[in-house]
């Protein structure tokens, strides 16, 4: 989190502009948290260029309720098509067979989720009733680089992507796009708020037994206050909003501003572990994360010293995933270009003297 972001919330967190009251206390009825509701969803429309034809929904139940409810809103119970690059998307295929004919179209299971299936080989159905990809592996460190073009490779599915990971970290191309979907808590607030950006005409198509909270339209219809909303979540993320877009690198601003920064932290780090026999990361080059950035000692025995002496340095929450193992540098929007400079030094340090 931004630390302004936090030191703001700090200081609101018991009378928010004179209102009295704490927003976790104000209805979600009110006149404060309506104000406090629309300016957010203006400003992420602002932040991310969201066009007009998109609904911007604060939900809950995180990613892998995604997992469930795009498949209710989006299938039809008819077919839908997944790339799988890694975790995320995987558990997102399982959940999806639970409600629709959920098709694997292109895997790079068999390279270890180390390089991104080339999209000109993607199996597409011809009646998918939409193609399901995850826009970050936040486990394996893959990134999209550019979002496909279904339209060019003859689909004329919607694309979903699942940008929890790297949502504003850099500008969407939404022309691609037909749903977007991330939990907060990585770069925008805490965990309990899910944003949904959907197209227009991709509502009113939910399933039967849909939960009405979980019916995108039903939602939609409501401003996201169907049932009540993650207040405090969407008040954190309005907060961080306004705190992106009041970033600049030259003469960029807002999530522009923020992809520069995220490209030279990224390769800050990227090009130290290249440069180094001590340190690997598998990753192709052509799609590594610029947020999760995992990473292996030449010599595993060394783990548990690497990690005990970043402790020590203040650098915490670097071990990897369980299921990958290693080491994992999850260098979000608001961890500053110094951060990866701390964490480089120390790489650099803890190399030299086990040399
Ligand atoms: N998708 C991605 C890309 C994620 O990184 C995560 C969480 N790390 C999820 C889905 C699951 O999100 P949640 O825990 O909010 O359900």
């Amino acid at each position: 989190m931004p630390e302004a972001v936090l030191r703001q919330a700090a200081s609101e967190m018991l009378d928010w502009h004179g209102s009295g009251m704490g927003v976790m206390e104000m209805s979600h009825r009110g006149k404060e948290f309506g104000a406090i509701c629309t300016q957010t969803e203006a400003d992420i429309r602002a932040l991310l260029a969201v066009p007009a034809q998109f609904h911007i929904l604060f939900m809950q139940g995180g990613g892998l309720g995604e997992n469930a409810i795009v498949p209710m809103n989006l299938s039809r119970g008819t077919r839908a098509d997944f790339v799988i690059t890694g975790s995320w998307s995987t558990k997102s295929h399982k959940e999806a067979q639970r409600y629709c004919e959920a098709r694997v179209v292109a895997s790079n299971a068999a390279d270890g989720h180390t390089g991104l299936p080339d999209p000109a080989g993607w199996q597409l159905s011809a009646d998918a009733s939409y193609v399901h990809v995850c826009t970050n592996e936040t486990i394996n460190g893959i990134e999209f680089q550019q979002l496909p073009d279904l339209a060019a490779l003859g689909s004329k599915a919607p694309l979903v992507i699942d940008f929890s990971s790297h949502v504003a970290s850099r500008p969407v191309d939404w022309s691609r796009v037909g749903l977007a979907f991330g939990g907060a808590q990585k770069n925008l607030g805490p965990a309990g708020l899910t944003i949904v950006i959907v197209r227009d005409d991709l509502l009113g198509h939910a399933l039967e037994i849909c939960p009405s909270a979980f019916n995108y339209k039903t939602v939609a219809d409501n401003q996201s206050m169907y049932n009540t909303p993650p207040t405090w979540g969407i008040y954190i993320a309005g907060l961080t909003f306004q705190w992106l877009s009041q970033q600049t690198e030259g003469e960029l601003t807002g999530v522009a501003a923020m992809e520069a920064r995220n490209i030279a932290k990224a390769r800050l780090l990227y090009d130290f572990i290249d440069g180094s026999d001590f340190y690997a990361n598998k990753v192709d080059p052509g799609c590594r994360s610029r947020m999760n950035i995992p990473f292996f000692l030449a010599d595993e025995s060394r783990n548990e010293a690497f990690l005990a002496g970043a402790r020590e340095a203040g650098l915490l929450q670097l071990k990897g995933h369980k299921s990958v193992g290693g080491m994992r540098a999850s260098i979000y929007n608001a961890m500053p270009l110094a951060g990866v400079q701390a964490l480089v030094g120390y790489m650099r340090e803890f190399e030299r003297s086990r040399a």
